[in-house]
């Protein structure tokens, strides 16, 4: 920044990213420069309780000490090999996450678009070579108001026209059919054709939507018994959010392809996975799929240190019992803005009631102000997904806030 500029740094640097970054994100006024913990810092050295987590990637705190220890020394080891060569790393990895959630294979990706194009791939694979669907026309289920990252194929089953629109032509082989719909997934399976079904055990992206106890048990019977994969898309939900490891361990579910990212590197750099067993990832053969990075030796052992910190912090747990005390706090301020507090684990969600279109947006100026991080999601709902090492004492804090800001919707 020039010494003689008369502008605020944070304005600054605004102007600076609008002039030379693409716009194709609408993110809140505020310019960060550190995080630690469920803090983060912003070029004014103000600090605020992160309540966003970077979309849940960032469930172990930012700039976790121990994940910082093995990046950086890694990076003073072996960066990259590609995948012409095995790395010791990598090969430590598959062991290690495998065991983790007790799978035959990984394959190892970067970003978690990447993975879900992995899963797809491996899904209308397994049709073609044990499900014998005839060539060219596997069919992979999806639900309304999905989100499973920006690609072309994956924005081709987007219900978000805000995604989708001129981006044509779109990719054939899905099948969109309401979420939380078990009668619509019965009907969808009745093709022979199909061989997957794509689902988030609660949509993040679309505000926090939690199907109805016993969707996810009933919707993988359904797919068993009609020799579909059941492809769990545990990016956002998974490595403890909710309360569980996984998601889907609320109903004991085993997605056949488990899909995972976001939080697999604890915020620090693009690591994602799928899951599967023998029969269905041993239809991938070399030569078939593939990334430079996917599986790079820095990300394998820095997923390695993100996942034990999963289990040695407690941090299902925890996001279990502050999850409650938090949606508890927030139905107690019993403001006529809230209309809806939903939620489980530390992914959660308000719906806020108010005349203004601009409402959600308006108090998340406010929270900011007030010390607080968090984005609205589709105009009247605002994410609250605090990394999951938050105390009871800091969700008191922040409950604090939250009542304070709501004042502004008077
Ligand atoms: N799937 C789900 C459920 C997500 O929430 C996201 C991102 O928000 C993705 C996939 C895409 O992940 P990425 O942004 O790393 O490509």
């Amino acid at each position: 920044m020039p010494v003689e500029s008369t502008i605020s740094k944070t304005d600054y640097f605004i102007d600076l990213e609008n002039q030379y970054g693409a716009h194709n994100y609408h993110p809140l006024p505020v310019v960060l420069k550190k995080g630690k913990g469920i803090f983060v810092w912003d070029v004014e050295e103000k600090k605020y309780y992160d309540f966003l987590s970077a979309y849940s990637a960032v469930n172990q705190g930012h700039c976790h000490p121990k994940i910082i220890q093995t990046l950086t020394k890694q990076a003073h080891t072996l960066t990259l090999t590609s995948r012409a060569f095995h790395s010791e790393a990598m090969a430590q990895f598959t062991q290690y996450i495998t065991k983790y959630f007790g799978y035959d294979k990984v394959l190892p990706m970067n970003t978690g678009a990447e993975a879900v194009e992995t899963a797809l791939k491996l899904c209308r694979h397994w049709g073609y070579a044990v499900k014998r669907i005839p060539e060219n026309k596997a069919k992979i289920i999806v639900c309304s108001g999905n989100f499973h990252g920006r690609t072309l194929r994956i924005i081709s089953f987007s219900t978000d026209l805000a995604a989708k629109k001129e981006f044509g032509p779109y990719l054939p082989g899905f099948e969109i059919i309401p979420y939380n719909n078990l009668p619509a997934l019965a009907e969808a399976l009745k093709d022979e054709n199909v061989a997957g079904f794509l689902v988030e055990p609660i949509q993040g992206e679309a505000g926090v939507k939690v199907p109805d106890s016993g969707y996810l048990s009933k919707t993988k019977q359904y797919c068993t018994d009609a020799n579909v994969l059941f492809i769990g898309d545990e990016i956002q939900t998974g490595l403890c959010r909710t309360g569980r490891m996984l998601c889907c361990d609320h109903e004991n579910v085993r997605p056949d392809i488990l899909i995972l990212g976001k939080a697999l590197s604890g915020g620090t750099i693009p690591v994602s996975a799928v899951l599967a067993d023998d029969q269905i990832m041993l239809t991938i053969k070399p030569g078939e799929h593939g990334s430079t990075y996917g599986g790079n030796p820095l990300a394998c052992k820095v997923a390695i240190s993100a996942l034990e910190i999963l289990k040695d912090e407690h941090l299902a747990e925890n996001a279990e019992a502050l999850g409650n005390y938090f949606r508890e706090e927030l139905l107690r301020i019993n403001s006529i803005y809230i209309k809806e507090v939903r939620g489980k684990g530390l992914l959660n969600a308000v719906i806020i009631n108010h005349k203004d279109p601009g409402a959600a947006w308006k108090l998340c100026l406010e929270l900011k102000r007030n010390g607080l991080l968090a984005k609205p999601t589709h105009g009247d709902k605002i994410r609250f997904a605090p990394p999951l090492c938050i105390s009871k004492e800091a969700i008191s804090n922040c409950i604090k806030i939250i009542k304070k800001s709501l004042k502004v919707l008077n």
